[in-house]
């Protein structure tokens, strides 16, 4: 099977590369076409452009960053939907919300292509390491049949149903991140101006009921306020908060936590945080 790849960011670049390393005759394209040098490297062809990466592929993958680099890269003269035609498939693994899979779904059907949705949860790590969960949606057949193909990204493959299901399940999984950080963040910060020493506070959490790997992997950093290396930049996950908040008043869910939690997000983002590990939030609310 010759797969596409376009979207070559902090988790696309991971998982284009375990496809590489798994012998899949992989082509890529990126916006900024630096990015493509090390999976070249690896064996990977250069595209001219997302059109002529469709439709010299079997399957097209997408890992964007937000519903507006979806449509840059599937839309216009040179866009992905420009290459498609009977047969093929086009998988889109960004973050998205369902209304933007649905519409990419209609487009790949109009060429007489399948399309799957597949965001994924798991960070830079899980990428490199092929461990991340894949949420599937869409055209049963395409998911079946690339299935080899995921189980060389994940170790948790699920299918959803029809389009959009898996963004809505996305979206969902990632409030639910996103408050246990922001808990963990306002508790860190309870301690420390209590006067009281946050690592144990750390050890007391992992101890108990609540002890999960995200905190033992960023509460050291945020009580350390040290430095966050980028696994999951601030600016996705506020982008995430927008997309759940914005599908939770299509569904008429009151998320009164959430729009909180975003609100947060958005001061982080105005103080230039955007850039850094979403764990950086804790510097908003750190005295
Ligand atoms: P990233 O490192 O910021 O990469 C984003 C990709 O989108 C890059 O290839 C970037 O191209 C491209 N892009 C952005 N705007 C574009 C535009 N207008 N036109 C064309 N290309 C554009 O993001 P990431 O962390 O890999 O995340 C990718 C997706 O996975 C996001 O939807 C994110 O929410 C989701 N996700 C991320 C994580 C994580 O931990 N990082 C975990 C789960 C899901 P350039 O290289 O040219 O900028």
């Amino acid at each position: 099977m010759k797969i596409g790849f376009i979207g070559l960011g902090i988790m696309g670049s991971a998982m284009a590369t375990n496809l590489l390393k798994a012998g899949f005759n992989v082509t890529v394209w990126n916006r900024s076409i630096d990015k493509c040098s090390p999976l070249i490297g690896l064996g990977a062809t250069l595209a001219a452009s997302p059109r002529s990466l469709a439709e010299s592929a079997d399957v097209t993958i997408a890992m964007m960053a937000t519903p507006a680099a979806v449509q840059s890269v599937r839309d216009g003269d040179e866009g992905i939907v420009a290459g498609l035609s009977a047969g093929k498939g086009y998988l889109d693994m960004s973050t998205v919300d369902a209304d933007t899979s649905m519409k990419s779904a209609m487009l790949a059907h109009e060429k007489g292509a399948l399309f799957l949705e597949a965001p994924v949860a798991g960070s830079r790590k899980p990428a490199e390491d092929a461990t991340l969960t894949i949420m599937a949606a869409g055209d049963r057949e395409l998911y079946d049949s690339s299935l080899p193909v995921l189980e060389k990204m994940g170790k948790k493959i699920m299918f959803l149903g029809e389009t959009g299901n898996a963004a809505r399940m996305k979206l969902a999984n990632n409030l639910v991140m996103c408050g246990m950080l922001t808990a963990l963040s306002e508790g860190i910060a309870l301690a420390a101006g209590s006067g009281l020493d946050s690592s144990q506070l750390l050890e007391v959490l992992d101890s108990g009921a609540v002890a999960n790997p995200m905190f033992r992997m960023k509460g050291p950093q945020i009580a350390a306020n040290r430095d966050f290396p980028t696994a999951f930049p601030l600016k996705h996950m506020q982008k995430d908060l927008r997309l759940a908040l914005q599908l939770a008043e299509e569904v008429g869910q009151p998320l009164f936590a959430t729009a909180t939690i975003n609100e947060l997000y958005k001061a982080a983002l105005a103080q230039g945080l955007g850039e850094q590990d979403f764990a950086a939030v804790s510097r908003v609310i750190m005295k």
